[in-house]
C-alpha cells in the first residue's frame, strides 16, 4: 500500500500549480479588478459570472453556488478525482516529485507514485495513440487509411498535427504492445480500447482510421474510428470509445483542446459535424472548430462552449453551427433550436453551404478561403429555422401565408424573451409578406383552425407585462442539522458593509489591521458569518499572530505570507460553511489601505460602543438620580463612552 503524500509536497504542488492556468483550461477568465479573475462557474449553470479566481492567493470561489477552495479542490471537483489523484496530476504538470510516507509514519522515503485508475487509463490511451499514429505513418496495411486522408486533402503533416492513427487489422497487435509496456488487460477493457470476445481480448478499433479525442487538458480520453476497409465486419461508419471513467460523450467536443484558446480570443466557436471537418476547418483558418463525438449537440456541450466563450459579463460570444443545406441539416438546426437553452439560442448562428457540402468537401472543392467564407456568411439560427419553415408554404395564396405564419409562430412561441420575440415576429412578417399587426392577430387568434384548446394564445399579445421568469439563484444549501454559514449575498446595512470589508481585511491583509481588532468582542458583529470569521481569527491568535508581510500587498513575500495566513484560517475552520466563507472573502477584490482598515475597525468598535451607550442611557432614564447609588457610576461611564465614541467616529471617517 502506498502511503500518504508528505504535507510539504502537497504544499509544494499547491504553490507551483497556477490556479488561473488550471482553471483557465476549463473556464474562460477575464480580469475583474483587484488581481482577481472572473468566469462562468463550471459547477452550476449561470449566465452572469459569479465564479472568481484569485491567483495571488491560489483560491477560487463561486458566489452563486458557494463552491470554493484551492487548485487541488478545483481539480478534484471538476474531474471527479480523489485528493491523491488530483495532487498527482498537478505534480506531473508542475514537475514536482512526490514523496510518500507509510501509514505508521516510519520509513518515509521517495517512492514511485501510485497511479489512480484515471491516470492509468490516460497513460494507456496515450501509449495507444502513439502506437496508432506510428502505424498510420509506416505500416503497409495502413495505405488505405493514408489514401483516405490524402483524398480529403490531408497530408502527413496534418495527420501528425491531429494525431490521427491507424489500428492494425490484427486484433491483438496493439493490445500486445500495450500489455508489454505494463498496461494490464482489464484496464484496456475499462479504457474502451479492448473488448472481450470468444478468443479473448481484441482491439475494438481494428482495421480503422482513428482520431484521438482529447479533453481540454490535451489528454487523450478516447478515439473516434472510421470504417475504411470494405470487408470490415462492423458495418457502422464510425465507432467511438464507449462511456468510460474518462470518456463522457455528452461533454466531449473533438478539437476543443486545440480550439480552446482561439474560441476565447475570437468569442466564436464553430460546431462542425465530423472529425475531418474539424481538421479541414482548422487547416483552412477557422481554428475555433469543434465537433461532437458520435452524439447530437446537447446542453452539456453548450455549457462547455459557454465557459470557453465568456469574455464579458454579458456573453457576447457566438456559436456557429455548420449544417448541410439539405433536410438533415435543417432537422439538425431545428433540434439545436429546441435543445439548447434560450440565451444560447439567441447567440447561435447557422452557416449553410448551399451545395450541401461539409467543410471538408468544401475545402477540397473550393479551397481554404471558401471555408472561412462559409463561416463569415452565418445567419442567426432563428432566422434560418423560420425561413426553412415558411418555405414549405405557398406564399402566393392568402391561406398559405396564414398557415406559414402559424407554423413560424409555433417556433416563436418557445421563445420566452419578449423583446426578442417581437423582433422575430417582425421577421416572420417580412418573410411571409404579411403586415406585422396581421401576424400578431393571426398568432393571438390561432384557435380558429387549431384543433388544440381554443384559448387565445396570449404570448403574442403586445401589452402583456413581462414575465418574471428570471428567478434569483436560490440559496441551494439545504439546511442540515446545523445551519450552514453563508455570506450575506449583498451586504445591505452600513453595518453589514463595514463587517464585510473588515472580515475581508482580516482574511486578506491582517497585518494592516490595528491590534484593537483583536479586542473587538464577538458581540460587536451582527452577521453570523462575519462573527464566525472574527472568532476564527481570534482562535488562531488574532491578527497580530499573522505572519509578517500578510498585508494584502502584491510583492512576492506579501503574497506568500498572505497565502499562508489564508491556509491557516481554512485549516482551522471547522464550522459548517466557514471554510467557504473564508475562501469567498479571500477571493473578493480588496485594495489594501492602512487608513481604511483602521477606520473600519474604529467604526465597528464605535458601533459596539454605541450599543453600550444605548443600554446605559436607557438604564439611566429608568433611575432616580437622587436615590439610586449606581446612578453616578453609570453616568460617569456614559460620559466616558460618549468620548470614546466621538474619538472612534473621527477615526472612522477614513472609512466612510
Ligand atoms: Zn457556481
Amino acid at each position: 500500500m502506498p502511503g500518504r503524500i508528505r504535507d510539504a509536497d502537497v504544499a509544494d504542488v499547491r504553490e507551483r500549480a497556477r490556479i488561473d492556468e488550471v482553471v483557465g483550461q476549463y473556464v474562460a477568465l477575464r480580469r475583474a479588478g483587484g488581481g482577481s479573475l472572473k468566469g462562468l462557474c463550471p459547477f452550476h449553470d449561470e449566465r452572469t459570472p459569479s465564479f472568481q479566481v484569485t491567483p495571488a492567493r491560489g483560491l477560487f470561489y463561486c458566489f452563486g453556488c458557494g463552491k470554493g477552495g484551492d487548485v487541488i479542490a478545483f481539480l478534484q471537483e471538476i474531474e471527479g478525482l480523489s485528493f491523491v489523484d488530483a495532487i498527482e496530476r498537478l505534480a506531473a504538470r508542475t514537475n514536482t516529485t512526490l514523496q510518500y510516507e507509510t501509514a505508521n509514519g516510519a520509513g518515509a522515503g521517495p517512492r514511485r507514485a501510485p497511479v489512480g485508475q484515471r491516470q492509468r487509463i490516460l497513460a494507456a490511451n496515450a501509449a495507444a495513440q502513439h502506437y496508432f499514429a506510428e502505424q498510420l505513418g509506416a505500416a503497409p496495411e495502413a495505405a488505405t487509411a493514408r489514401t483516405f486522408l490524402a483524398q480529403r486533402g490531408f497530408d502527413a503533416a496534418a495527420a501528425v498535427r491531429f494525431g490521427v492513427g491507424y489500428a492494425p487489422r490484427n486484433a491483438s497487435a496493439v493490445l500486445d504492445v500495450l500489455r508489454a509496456a505494463g498496461h494490464d488487460g482489464d484496464l484496456l477493457v475499462t479504457a474502451g480500447l479492448a473488448a472481450s470476445g470468444e478468443r479473448g481480448l481484441y482491439c475494438r478499433f481494428r482495421g480503422r482510421l482513428l482520431w484521438p479525442i482529447r479533453e481540454l487538458s490535451g489528454d487523450v480520453v478516447g478515439f473516434g474510428a472510421r470504417r475504411i476497409h470494405d470487408d470490415d465486419r462492423i458495418e457502422a461508419k464510425y465507432l467511438n470509445t464507449p462511456e468510460t471513467p474518462v470518456y463522457k460523450k455528452s461533454q466531449l467536443l473533438y478539437g476543443a483542446d486545440l480550439a480552446r484558446r482561439e474560441i476565447g480570443l475570437r468569442s466564436q466557436a464553430v460546431v462542425v459535424e465530423g472529425y475531418t471537418d474539424v481538421m479541414a476547418a482548422h487547416l483552412a483558418g477557422v481554428p475555433t472548430a469543434v465537433a461532437t463525438c458520435g452524439t447530437a449537440f446537447g446542453e452539456e456541450h453548450a455549457a462547455v462552449l459557454r465557459r470557453l466563450l465568456m469574455d464579458d459579463d454579458r456573453m457576447r460570444g457566438e456559436v456557429v453551427f455548420t449544417f448541410d443545406g439539405d433536410a438533415a441539416g435543417r432537422k439538425a438546426a431545428e433540434r439545436a433550436f429546441h435543445s439548447t437553452d434560450e440565451r444560447f439560442t439567441g447567440q447561435t448562428y447557422v452557416a449553410v453551404e448551399p451545395g450541401g457540402r461539409d467543410p471538408c468537401e468544401l475545402r477540397l472543392a473550393a479551397g481554404d478561403a471558401a471555408v472561412r467564407e462559409l463561416v463569415a456568411r452565418r445567419v442567426p439560427l432563428y432566422r434560418f429555422v423560420l425561413a426553412a419553415t415558411v418555405a414549405d408554404y405557398d406564399l402566393d395564396r392568402a391561406d398559405g401565408r396564414v398557415d406559414a405564419v402559424r407554423a413560424g409562430g409555433a417556433y416563436l412561441g418557445s421563445v420566452r424573451d419578449r423583446s426578442k420575440r417581437d423582433g422575430y415576429l417582425r421577421e416572420l412578417a417580412q418573410l411571409t409578406g404579411t403586415d406585422p399587426e396581421e401576424v400578431r392577430r393571426i398568432l393571438t387568434d390561432r384557435g380558429s383552425t387549431s384543433d388544440r384548446r381554443r384559448e387565445p394564445d396570449r404570448r403574442f399579445e403586445p401589452e402583456r407585462r413581462p414575465e418574471s421568469d428570471r428567478r434569483l439563484e436560490s440559496q441551494s444549501a439545504t439546511d442540515p442539522e446545523r445551519p450552514m454559514l453563508r455570506l450575506p449575498p449583498e451586504p445591505r446595512t452600513p453595518r453589514q458593509r463595514v463587517e464585510a470589508e473588515l472580515a475581508q481585511y482580516a482574511v486578506q491583509a491582517p497585518r494592516l489591521l490595528p491590534a484593537e481588532f483583536d479586542t473587538l468582542d464577538t458581540q460587536s458583529w451582527s452577521d453570523p458569518a462575519f462573527a464566525a470569521v472574527a472568532g476564527l481569527v481570534a482562535g488562531v491568535g488574532g491578527v497580530t499572530a499573522a505572519p509578517d508581510g500578510a498585508d494584502g500587498g502584491s510583492g512576492p513575500t506579501a503574497t506568500g505570507a498572505g497565502r499562508a495566513w489564508v491556509q491557516t484560517l481554512r485549516t482551522a475552520a471547522t464550522e459548517p460553511g466557514l471554510d467557504a466563507v473564508v475562501t469567498a472573502l479571500a477571493v473578493t477584490a480588496l485594495v489594501p489601505d492602512v487608513r481604511r482598515s483602521d477606520g473600519l475597525t474604529a467604526r465597528l468598535a464605535g458601533i459596539a460602543v454605541g450599543s453600550r451607550v444605548a443600554v446605559v442611557k436607557s438604564q439611566l432614564q429608568r433611575m432616580r438620580p437622587d436615590t439610586e447609588p449606581r446612578y453616578n457610576k453609570l453616568f460617569a461611564e456614559l460620559i466616558g463612552l460618549e468620548a470614546q465614541r466621538r474619538a472612534l467616529r473621527e477615526r472612522g471617517l477614513d472609512a466612510q
